[in-house]
Formats: C-alpha cells, structure tokens, sequence
C-alpha cells in the first residue's frame, strides 16, 4: 500500500494505492470509509502505474463533483480546511483555523453561516443534493467570513480565487428562482407573493452569527 496525492483544481486529496495480485488488467477506483482507494494489478510497471493512475483518479473525482456525491460531517470539515488552505492561506497567510462544519436542517432561507468565536459552519443540508463545487463554494464563502464579516470589496477579493465562484452563485439564484416560481405557482391566490416577500424579509442573519446566505438571490 502507498499514498500519493491528487489535486482537482487546487484542492488536493490524498488516496491510497492498492496492489492487487488478483488483478490482470483493470484499475479501479473506489470510496472506503471516505478515503479514496485506487486499485491497481501488479503486473504493472512503476511507470505504467505513474501514466494511468493520476487520469483515473481525476476521472473518478470530476464524476464525483459532478454528481455532488454526498458527504458526511467529517468530510465536510476537511473540505472546508482543504478549501482554506487552497484559497484563502495564501491570501492572508497565518494558520488555517480549527474549522469544523457541519450539516444543518433548519436553514431554510440561508446556504450557510459561520460562527466567527468558533469556527463553525453550518451548511443547509438542501445543499447535500447539489454539485460539489457549489458545495464548495458555500464552504468558502462562509469560512472567508471569519476573516471579513461583512459582504466588502476586501470579502469579495478573497472569494475571487475560487474559479467557481460566479457559476455558483448563479446556480443557487436560479435554484432560489425556480423554488418561489414554484410556490407562486401553487398558489392560487395572488397573495402568495406578498407571502414570499415575507419569507424573504425574514432571512437576515440571527444573532451571535456572522455573515449570511450565500449565494442567496439579490446578493450584495
Ligand atoms: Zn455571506
């Protein structure tokens, strides 16, 4: 067994090399527990093994991302330590804070929060179903308000690294727009909309926690 690391953009994700006697031809790679393993016949010479194993595990990886495979709270917090390591280190330098979080099913009108006293994120678990990078998206968004609370040009600079950025925050707005589409529509009464403004008004961030939805509609 051996471990080498992969990197999809600029997360890197470490994964375990198997070697299978069994094995006459065919690599594979597979989730164990949430570690990555890929497994590899030993017939195959150390310079085969260097060409064909990286491409298969960035195949496996972007299918993955892709479906927005789901992930559990351990994952969720090496995700998000990942991503500030990869993002947001190298902007502010110092050391990547204890980040923790965690899968939340109360927040309806907001993608996720953060508490600046403990580093802990909560992420709307209406976010297990979507792709990876807008999960990573919002995992960052909130991590980079430990270090800006506040939507400022300074926020928005940090976010700018993080290529997905804009394709994301159009993916939760249209998300957001099809959900009030489809509750105005099942409404007969035109007060359904009065009703949704409501809802919308009662998104502001609670007390005790910093930053707010994001990626919600009319961001600033
Ligand atoms: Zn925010």
């Amino acid at each position: 067994m051996s471990v080498a690391v992969s990197r999809v953009g600029d997360v890197a994700e470490p994964y375990e090399i198997r070697v299978s006697a069994r094995r006459r031809r065919t690599l594979t790679a597979f989730r164990e527990a949430g570690r990555l393993v890929v497994v590899v016949p030993a017939t195959l010479s150390a310079r085969q093994r260097r060409e064909l194993v990286p491409p298969l595990v960035e195949r496996f990886l972007a299918r993955e991302a892709a479906r927005g495979a789901p992930r559990g709270e351990a994952d969720l917090s090496e995700r998000v330590r990942a991503l500030y390591r990869a993002h947001l280190q190298p902007q502010v330098g110092g050391e990547v804070p204890a980040l923790g979080a965690r899968w939340v099913a109360n927040q309806h009108h907001r993608w996720g929060s953060c508490t600046p006293g403990t580093a802990e994120l909560r992420i709307s678990d209406r976010l297990r179903a979507m792709p990876g990078w807008v999960v990573d998206y919002v995992l960052l968004h909130e991590a980079a308000h430990l270090i800006e609370p506040e939507h400022s040009p300074a926020f928005h600079a940090l976010l700018g690294c993080y290529p997905d950025a804009a394709r994301a925050q159009a993916f939760l707005e249209g998300y957001e727009f099809a959900r009030t589409m489809g509750a105005a529509a099942q409404s007969p009464e035109p007060r359904s909309s009065s009703s949704s403004r409501a809802r919308s008004a009662s998104r502001s961030p609670s007390s005790g926690e910093a930053g707010d939805a994001a990626g919600r509609p009319r961001s600033t």
